[in-house]
Formats: structure tokens, sequence, C-alpha cells
């Protein structure tokens, strides 16, 4: 009984993972868009979780201020960490691996933790912002992911302090991101949401979607394919289908 019952699930995924494989064969413009799910695997948190609960003091640019140790300490905990010790989850590979084979557009995200351009990713809509984006509270100056590797960052220009750009914009999209995102869901024929936890409202409805998430979302009704299932189980079944390595895109 209990043989039987695995089986059928297991059968039921593989059917849909040809189904997938299907609809990006036939599709001309295929788009992702991901959130927090897709990230879940690496440890790092959903930005949302940032303006409450135990993180409440990291989205507060005026603690960041006042005490500069403590807001890194539980930033690197937070983020940096998993970031630089775990990195792209396997279903991040796969999706870079997709956009080098001309299998998919670009990626849509509301994840800031920039892991789909560390897997090779290169077009990707950051919407709400990234942590590619640092600025000096005192000059202004920005820098990339790698200045945030200090235990606390301090600008090589001027000595003020490190804000990183979206930890503090309240999840406020950011107008060159959102615009590159919208050229890709107005062409868009198929669009993969994958652990997504917004941006719904900004897909077309004649697109065809499939939604790929371990819960039950409110994107489900409108899907064509719903697969039940996490970002990297997807992926690493879908790569095997089109016979894509899981690795880091590298130039
Ligand atoms: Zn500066």
């Amino acid at each position: 009984m209990f043989n039987a019952l695995t089986h059928h699930q297991s059968a039921n995924f593989d059917e849909q993972i040809n189904q997938l494989a299907q609809l990006i064969s036939n599709s001309h413009h295929t788009i992702a868009l991901t959130g927090a799910g897709i990230s879940v695997a690496s440890d790092i948190p959903d930005l949302e979780q940032l303006s409450g609960g135990t993180t409440g003091s990291l989205s507060s640019e005026s603690y960041l201020e006042a005490h500069p140790d403590d807001f890194y300490r539980q930033f690197h905990q937070l983020f940096i960490d998993p970031i630089f010790n775990v990195g792209p989850t396997a279903a991040h590979k796969v999706l870079a691996q997709l956009e080098h084979h001309q299998l998919l557009d670009g990626v849509i995200t509301t994840n800031v933790d920039y892991l789909h351009e560390r897997a090779g990713s290169h077009n990707t809509a950051n919407i709400w912002s990234s942590l590619n984006i640092n600025h000096c509270v005192q000059c202004g100056r920005i820098y990339p992911l790698e200045i945030l590797r200090e235990p606390v960052p301090h600008c090589p220009n001027c000595g003020g302090l490190i804000s990183p750009d979206p930890i503090f914009r309240n999840i406020a999209t950011v107008p060159a991101e959102r615009e590159r995102a919208d050229l890709w869901t107005n062409t868009a024929d198929l669009v993969l949401v994958t652990g997504a936890n917004g941006y719904y409202d900004h897909v077309e409805s004649r697109s065809t979607l499939v939604d790929i998430n371990p819960a039950q979302t409110e994107f489900d009704d409108r899907a064509t394919l719903v697969i039940r299932a996490t970002a990297d189980k997807t992926f690493v079944a879908l790569a095997d289908k089109l016979n894509l390595p899981i690795m880091t895109v590298t130039n």
C-alpha cells in the first residue's frame, strides 16, 4: 500500500516535469518570477520578515547608524553568511542554465540576495533592489555585494558607514528594475512562478502559468500546471529532462 502510494506520487511528479519541459520547449518567451521560496534552501530569510519580529531592529537605518556593530552582527548571521557560505541553490543554477541555453528570457525576483547573478543569470530584474547595491551614508557612493563581507563595512572613499540598499526601502520597487520586468511580462507567453510571494498581479492574463511551490498559493487557480514540490526538486528534475548541467554558468 505504502509503495503503491509512493509510486503513484512520483509518477505524477514525473508527468508534471514532462509537461513543464514540453511547455518550455514550445514557448517563445519564457520568464521566471521568483521569491523567498527559491532561497530557503540557502537559509536566507524573506525580506518581509525584516519589518517585524525578532529582526525588527534591522529595518531602521537610524538603528544601523546608532548601533553599527549590532546591526551588522545580525545582518551577517541572517544574510551574508548564508549568501557566501551556502551560495546559489540548484534551482538558481538551473535557471541560469535555462537562460544560457536561450530557454529563458529573464528572471524577475523579489529576493534581494543576488543569488541569481551569482549562479550566472544575466537577465534579472531585482524589483526590490539587491544586496549588490550598498551606499555610503556620507558621500553616497555605491558599492557591490563584496563590501558587505567586512565585519562593519565603511566607505573606502570617505570612511562613512555603508548601508545596504534593499533593507530600508520598505519593499518599494526600483523603477528601472520594474521597467525591465514589465518588458518581460508584456512579451512572456510562459511564466514560471517559483516560491514567489508577490508581484503576481503584474503577470499578463494571457500568459500560461506554472506554479512551483510546496504550499498552496493564491496563484494556483490561474496556473495551467501546479507542481507541489520545492524549487530545487523541480528544477533538478527539469535539468535532467532537458539534459542541462546543474552548475553555475561561468563566462
Ligand atoms: Zn563615502
